[in-house]
């Protein structure tokens, strides 16, 4: 789903149509039932307000409009089956898209009909997902998992070698002692060869975060084991059962640590931001700073809190963003009004190579909706 999701959002980065609108919609369905029946009403409560913006559009334009419209409203069935989904949809547009996009539960009903796709609740959604390495470890046959949004991209099962108590021959007591000492190295020995097994799992699908399950004893004795490189990415230990964990359970507990883990995250990325700022380093917290900021290339990283659309100005001369118009203030050419400069701003922050967080979570920074770490520091003045 990750991939698919990935490659959608780069293709529809690519699209702009100024003759007909593209019509972006998405909707967050909960996971009963009867939120089918809800789906209708919603659709036609979001799209209504169009018949307003069609007064603004030519003659084609205005037809292109209705006809997306309509083609969504008779989605309600297709989209109605996505319950426990979000649903993104990209119609129209003088290349006539049509996309269909099933999502993690993490969208937000909107609807915008605009020259470009709105894809903000689609980064939104993807930013919330890590390539997670799920570790349940038993001394005798552990097993390592690699999922991304739920769907297992590897996996691997490690057998220990056995014990061989036969080995030990001699006087009792002095026999037991060594059988346990076999029994521990040997336990070690596994622990060793998960912890290399993770490693080349690392290389090749790429781990952003580890979670590792077992006995309290036997993950302990697998965390001294493991390379400072691979320990540093182990967010969380539980405890389980080895022997009544079945895949359904294991996916359970990854997607809720994995949740826990994002809302973690995105705190400590907010405090920081905001300490860095109160000590006057390399960091914009606010719309017109961060604006400002991203004119100038200088995001590294952008912090997007919340779901409120920001009206704004979007020069199609020179990229130029801006909270008012028309007039690009850089270039001098009529900038396009946008229905959220949010979504334009965080195109432009990847187009230029830096990252973007949505801060689902409540937050410091909800009052300021925007904030930036930046690689150099842009003045008012520039
Ligand atoms: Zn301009």
């Amino acid at each position: 789903m990750m991939q698919e999701l990935q490659l959608a959002l780069q293709r529809l980065e690519q699209q702009a149509s100024t003759s007909a609108p593209i019509l972006s919609l998405y909707l967050n369905l909960q996971p009963a039932i009867e939120e089918r029946r809800t789906v209708g009403a919603r659709l036609r409560n979001l799209l209504e307000p169009f018949q307003d913006l069609e007064t603004k559009l030519d003659h084609d334009g205005r037809m292109a409009l209705r006809w997306a419209t309509q083609k969504v409203l008779d989605m309600e069935a297709e989209i109605a089956k996505n319950t426990g989904h979000g649903v993104g949809v990209f119609v129209g547009g003088s290349s006539e898209i049509d996309e269909f996009l099933t999502l993690p539960r993490k969208a937000w009903d909107v609807a915008v009909a605009a020259p470009r796709p709105y894809l903000r609740p689609l980064a939104a959604a993807l930013d919330q997902f890590h390539q997670v390495a799920t570790l349940i470890l038993d001394p005798r046959r552990s097993l390592i998992r690699v999922t991304n949004m739920g769907q297992c991209l590897d996996q691997s099962e490690i057998e220990s070698e056995p014990i061989r108590k036969s080995d030990y021959g001699g006087w009792k007591g002095l026999d037991e002692h060594r059988v346990r000492q076999h029994a521990e190295e040997v336990h070690r020995r596994h622990y060793r060869e998960v912890g290399e097994r993770l490693r080349k799992m690392k290389e090749n699908v790429g781990l952003d975060v580890v979670f590792v399950g077992g006995r309290e004893e036997t993950v302990a004795a697998f965390l001294h084991e493991l390379p400072n490189g691979l320990r540093s990415l182990v967010a969380e230990t539980f405890i389980v059962d080895v022997n009544t964990e079945t895949d359904g359970t294991i996916a359970k507990i990854t997607a809720e640590l994995e949740e826990a883990f994002e809302i973690r995250q995105e705190l400590e990325l907010v405090k920081q931001i905001i300490e860095t700022g109160q000590e006057g380093g390399l960091v914009t917290v606010g719309v017109d700073d961060t604006i400002r900021a991203a004119n100038f290339d200088a995001i590294e990283l952008l912090l997007v809190a919340g779901t409120s659309m920001i009206p704004g100005w979007a020069c199609g001369n020179c990229g130029w963003l801006a909270l008012s118009g028309p007039v690009c203030s850089a270039c001098g050419s009529e900038a396009t009004a946008v229905d959220d400069i949010v979504d334009s701003l965080l195109i432009k922050v990847r187009g230029a190579g830096g990252r973007t967080e949505h801060i689902a979570a409540a937050s410091d920074l909800d009052q300021h909706q925007l904030a930036a770490r930046t690689r150099f520091q842009v003045s008012a003045f520039q």
